[in-house]
């Protein structure tokens, strides 16, 4: 038995498990029952239309992770060795992943305060110094934090300027809007992820989605071992495997059906969250932009340790130690050894703001299917350790 187990008795709350519908079994019985048992198929195909359709962009490409689709976004803006590619630092490691897989060089661009998103700030002083070096980026990569849209009207219009296409890494904020406008639709390309702890969930998988509908045939082509059309295999480019099982693309089919309900049931666990934990000394919530609309993935706050005479960390090993999974913030990429020695532009000179996120913020469990019971033992958890009278 596990030390973790030792320590209590109650059942593990998950920081955000699968929750399945039950729709999602009519379009895997399909999928047997048409013999699709293949990474293409009838799912797979009305998998991508119902997300373009839900997004209101041209075209959407199934694969295999939310990885796999931010690589080929990066292999058809022909990013390769020598070239840089500007991104979030606060995000998880595989935004900027596929950035060394095409032997290119990342440059990390901090957050600012009001989204913990990209800096519009540090994105502007990384652009103008990037063409005095004769070295703008080959794209950027903007990610949308918990659910939070980055302010992407500063953001778009920075890369306008500069020419410079801007992919966007949704994978965390699919059913959250900017402005009325869904996430994930900003940038020359969007990503998202169907990885078992996001919003919907295939248990694994990705969609690459564009208004470019000549970019989305050629990621069709690259996901498919890039085999030009011949009956022999004839290969000219170098291509990957990349496309999503017909029996996955069904489960995601299901998922969306209640994609909204979700966002609705993580909001609510955000407000219960907020409700008893927001005015106690030195919390503070992560914010929604005016005019944004967040899915609250997973809620986050902050810990002012000189207010609250508490740390992030105390509050994390009391709720580990209650068998309750919470995380710190993402630790910023720029901090991370994998990338020790690359770039990073902070928000201002000498202020930091994704450190001090990563020093000071925590995720509370957010599943969908989360019980009231569940929610007070997280909150009584954090309140215990505040030392608030429950
Ligand atoms: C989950 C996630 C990804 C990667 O998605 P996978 O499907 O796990 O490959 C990329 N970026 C962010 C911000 C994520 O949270």
């Amino acid at each position: 038995m596990s030390l973790l187990l030792t320590t209590t008795n109650k059942s593990r709350i998950f920081l955000s498990p699968p929750h399945m519908s039950g729709k999602e079994l009519k379009y895997i019985k399909g999928a047997f029952e048409s013999n699709w048992i293949a990474p293409l198929g009838p799912n797979v195909d009305a998998f991508e239309k119902e997300i373009a359709d839900y997004l209101g962009v041209n075209d959407a490409v199934a694969v295999s992770s939310g990885t796999a689709a931010i690589h080929l976004a990066l292999s058809l803006l022909g990013v390769e060795k020598g070239d840089t590619v500007f991104c979030s630092s606060l995000t998880f490691v595989a935004s900027a992943n596929p950035i060394l897989y095409q032997g290119a060089e990342p440059v990390f661009i901090d957050s600012e305060p009001d989204t913990w998103n990209m800096s519009p700030e540090a994105l502007e002083k990384a652009l103008m110094e990037s063409e005095l070096d004769r070295r703008l980026p080959k794209a950027v990569i903007v990610v949308n934090l918990y659910g939070q849209s980055a302010k992407m009207d500063e953001i778009t219009s920075l890369c306008d300027d500069y020419g410079i296409p801007l992919i966007e890494d949704a994978a965390e904020s699919l059913g959250s809007t900017y402005k009325g406008k869904a996430s994930g639709s900003f940038g020359e390309m969007g990503i998202f992820s169907f990885n078992g702890n996001k919003i919907i969930t295939t248990s694994g998988g990705g969609m690459l989605v564009s208004d470019n509908s000549e970019w989305m045939k050629k990621a069709r082509f690259l996901a498919t071992q890039a085999r030009d059309p011949a009956l022999h295999y004839q290969h000219s480019k170098l291509g990957y495997n990349y496309r999503l099982s017909n029996i996955l693309a069904g489960v995601g089919r299901g998922q969306l059906e209640v994609l909204d309900e979700r966002v609705e049931a993580r909001r609510q666990i955000f407000n219960r969250y907020y409700e008893e934990l927001a005015h106690l000394p030195g919390i503070s919530f992560m914010p929604e932009l005016m005019n944004t609309k967040s899915n609250r993935w997973l809620t986050a706050f902050t810990v002012d340790d000189s207010i609250s005479g508490v740390s992030a960390k105390s509050i994390l090993k009391n709720l580990t130690e209650e068998n309750i999974e919470a995380r710190p913030v993402w630790k910023p990429l720029h901090m991370q050894p994998l990338f020790e020695g690359c770039d990073n532009y902070p928000h201002r000179e000498n202020e930091n703001i994704s450190e001090s996120l990563f020093h000071q913020g925590i995720c509370l469990p957010s599943g969908s299917s989360m019980s009231e019971t569940e929610l007070l033992r997280v909150i009584n958890s954090v309140k215990n350790t505040l030392k608030i009278k429950v």
